[in-house]
């Protein structure tokens, strides 16, 4: 492309709410066949809320959330944000310990209590049994499309935390431009299948990878381009880095994490989902017709 069409692109761009921040960016950006979408905090709001609390083994709601509380209180995950603004606690108690557990949950020590928090997997690696009637308890949330957080205390399930997220109203509408423009859509996350799917059957998604751990999000990426793809990565957070960085095409949503930012190549002003396809068509308009 010539320069003038590249800043024409960019200006077309800024005024479409579409940050470009390199000269192949827009070149990229016209090659695209398949679009990758993140879920939380990307197709959905990523403001999460509690709606429910389970105590299990005859513990209280509240010394559930307590616990869960105090360790959430020192992870960044959106789900620990909300976790403690449902506890409201004036004093949460200390933790020790604590680790973040990317794509699983988090661990720390409360009271002198080894606590987890965080989906089934890191309880079950962890040597905590999840019996059945909790194990059908979370299914059945899923299917609903909430995600479940289970709480341990010293290698005991205490409770289960339903949350909730909700799709952004831009994105079913986002999803169908694409499609009408010719191109594949996928949704990955680190959430569970079940979840995923419930999220991705409402906006009109139809190839779902779930259950990625962030280390891998990078590598669903590179198995589509080493399949003949070009591939276009929409995401928000610290575990979509490695994979807007690896795509063909990065799109960062402002809202997201820095470092998310820093790994785009277009970044998306306004929390609309449209834009995806603005952008993608914004190359072809000006490279296609200027150069
Ligand atoms: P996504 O790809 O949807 O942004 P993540 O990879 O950040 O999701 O997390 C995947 C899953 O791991 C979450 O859906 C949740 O079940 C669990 N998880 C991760 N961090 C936490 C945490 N701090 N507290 C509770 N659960 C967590
Ligand atoms: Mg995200």
């Amino acid at each position: 492309a010539t320069p003038t069409a590249l800043m024409v692109g960019v200006g077309r761009g800024a005024q479409l709410g579409i940050l470009v921040k390199g000269p192949d960016a827009l070149e990229a950006s016209r090659r695209v066949d398949t679009v990758v979408l993140d879920k939380t905090g990307t197709v959905t709001s990523g403001r999460m809320t509690v709606t429910e609390v389970r105590p299990l083994a005859s513990r209280t709601e509240h010394e559930v959330l307590r616990v869960a509380a105090a360790v959430e209180a020192a992870s960044e995950h959106p789900i620990a944000a909300a976790v403690v603004a449902r506890a409201a606690l004036d004093a949460p108690p200390e933790v020790t310990d604590f680790v973040a557990l990317p794509g699983l949950g988090a661990s720390g020590v409360v009271d002198g209590v080894p606590v987890l928090v965080g989906r089934a997997r890191l309880l079950v690696e962890n040597g905590v049994d999840v019996p059945p009637a909790v194990a059908a308890e979370v299914a059945a949330a899923e299917a609903l499309g909430s995600t479940v957080v289970l709480a341990a205390c010293a290698a005991e399930v205490a409770g289960l935390l339903v949350v909730r997220d909700e799709v952004k109203p831009s994105a079913a509408e986002a999803v169908r431009a694409l499609h009408e423009m010719g191109l594949r859509t996928v949704l990955l996350t680190g959430d569970n299948d079940v979840t995923a799917r419930a999220v991705a059957a409402e906006v009109g998604i139809g190839d779902v990878r779930a259950g990625v751990l962030p280390t891998e999000k990078a590598s669903v990426i590179e198995r589509l381009r080493a399949g003949g793809h070009r591939v276009a990565m929409v995401g928000d957070g610290i575990n979509d880095a490695p994979a807007l960085a690896t795509a063909d095409l990065g799109l960062g949503i402002a809202t997201g994490t820095d470092i998310a930012l820093r790994a785009a190549d277009l970044i998306l002003v306004r929390d609309d989902l449209r834009v995806v396809p603005d952008a993608l068509r914004l190359a072809h308009r000006t490279l296609g017709t200027i150069r």
